[in-house]
């Protein structure tokens, strides 16, 4: 019997006037992720919700993972079609019941549930879950009638003049579709938060681009390397990403020799001309914002008036998604973004290098602006800048 793969789209039917271009984009965003899994099929708009019927020879498992990375779906789940006939959708529940997966988990209860999406249809609801569930019972699956809280749902959704049954639906990233929020640029470092961070603008429809200081010559090549298999994960989710690589290693070296600027500073000094870096290349790429995992009080170079002395170096709005968050929950969501093994691999971090045992907690914002007087932030930053190396992914 032929299968269909069926997603629901959530928040973007709020959006009034855009909601064509949102949907547009979704649809575009599937046909790509499916035809990189060689899935070529047509996808249609239907009733709010999107239509595609599977080839004979798909694999469940992969389109599953593939559909688990786009940002917009809500839910989505493999569907069983037939006529909107009472008697054939029977048969194809009784054909089509789902012996393994039940005995698998060892499921005991279960309710069926009724979705019509048209009125004037020939069924009512509630009597007609009744009689699906009976027309069930019928075929001996062994499981009893739960109303609330049963094992195994049997969905019965009826629109576009016919009905679809589904045995599981699948909680998808949700969010916004991607690329549909404009351009901004993350710094990425090798660390578990600024990759959630970056994961979390996209799935908020944001197309991300990155930016990575890399301390090199003074720290391992593999660094670096983490860093391109980091963002090869979070590409996933979007199209045509760029890294920019920017070698940092021996800016700091520089600023650490320079008499002038008191140890304790060195950090927000190299943060500080990491930004004006950051602006610069997001202006260049025409993104709008930058992006960081920082999270407030967490490190040294977090706390409050720290985060003052960074922010200063940059007129560019900075968006810090795990600012309220704690490590324990990033660690987490890193885990189910799929950046968790790399991030804690470990490394030389380019912060740490050339770093003060103990940096200022609490530099004043008028003593980080004099020590800059006698560093030619300027030429740093350009010399940087030009310094770049690109890295494109699909
Ligand atoms: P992370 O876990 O992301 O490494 P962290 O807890 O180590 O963060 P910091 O080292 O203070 O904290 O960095 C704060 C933020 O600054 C990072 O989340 C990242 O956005 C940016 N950042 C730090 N180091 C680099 C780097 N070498 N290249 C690019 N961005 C960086
Ligand atoms: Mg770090």
């Amino acid at each position: 019997m032929d299968k269909y793969l069926i997603l629901h789209y959530g928040e973007l039917a709020l959006k009034g006037g855009n909601k064509e271009h949102f949907q547009k984009t979704l649809r575009n965003d599937l046909i790509r992720k499916l035809r990189l899994i060689d899935v070529k099929s047509g996808v249609d708009l239907v009733l709010s919700r999107f239509v595609v019927k599977m080839p004979a020879d798909y694999d469940e498992g992969q389109v599953y993972e593939m559909m688990m990375n786009v940002p917009g779906i809500e839910n989505f789940g493999f569907y069983y079609r037939c006529e909107l006939d009472f008697d054939k959708i029977c048969e194809v529940l009784k054909e089509t019941w789902p012996f393994e997966l039940v005995a698998e988990r060892g499921y005991k209860t279960f309710c069926v549930r009724v979705k019509k999406s048209q009125e004037n249809l020939p069924f009512d609801r509630l009597e007609s879950e009744k009689k699906f569930g009976a027309c069930l019972l019928k075929n001996d699956i062994g499981l009893k009638v739960k109303m609330d809280d049963a094992d195994i749902i049997v969905n019965v959704e009826i629109f576009g003049e016919k009905a679809y049954v589904c045995y599981e639906k699948f909680k998808g990233l949700g969010g916004l579709p991607a690329g549909t929020g404009g351009n901004v640029l993350a710094l990425i470092s090798k660390g578990f938060d600024s990759p959630v961070a970056a994961f979390r603008m996209m799935k908020r429809g944001a197309k991300v681009h990155f930016i990575h200081f890399s301390g090199q010559p003074y720290t391992k090549r593999e660094e670096t390397e983490h860093v391109k298999d980091l963002v090869k994960i979070l590409a996933r989710f979007q199209s045509d990403t760029k890294l920019f690589i920017i070698p940092f290693g021996e800016i700091q070296k520089k600023i650490s020799l320079n008499l002038k600027v008191p140890a304790g500073l060195r950090i927000l000094i190299y943060r500080r001309l990491m930004f004006r870096i950051a602006e610069k290349m997001a202006r260049y790429i025409g993104a709008k914002a930058l992006v960081t995992g920082e999270s407030f009080a967490q490190v040294a170079s977090q706390t409050l008036n720290n985060l003052v002395a960074v922010d200063e170096s940059t007129n560019m709005l900075v968006l810090r998604p795990l600012i309220g968050n704690n490590k324990v929950d990033i660690v987490n969501e890193s885990k189910k973004i799929g950046t968790h093994d790399i991030s804690a691999l470990p490394c030389t971090d380019t912060c740490s290098l050339f770093s003060p045992k103990s940096p200022e907690l609490s530099a004043k914002i008028e003593d980080v602006l004099k020590v800059e007087e006698d560093i030619n932030m300027q030429e740093l930053r350009d010399d940087a800048f030009k310094g770049r190396e690109k890295v494109m992914f699909e």
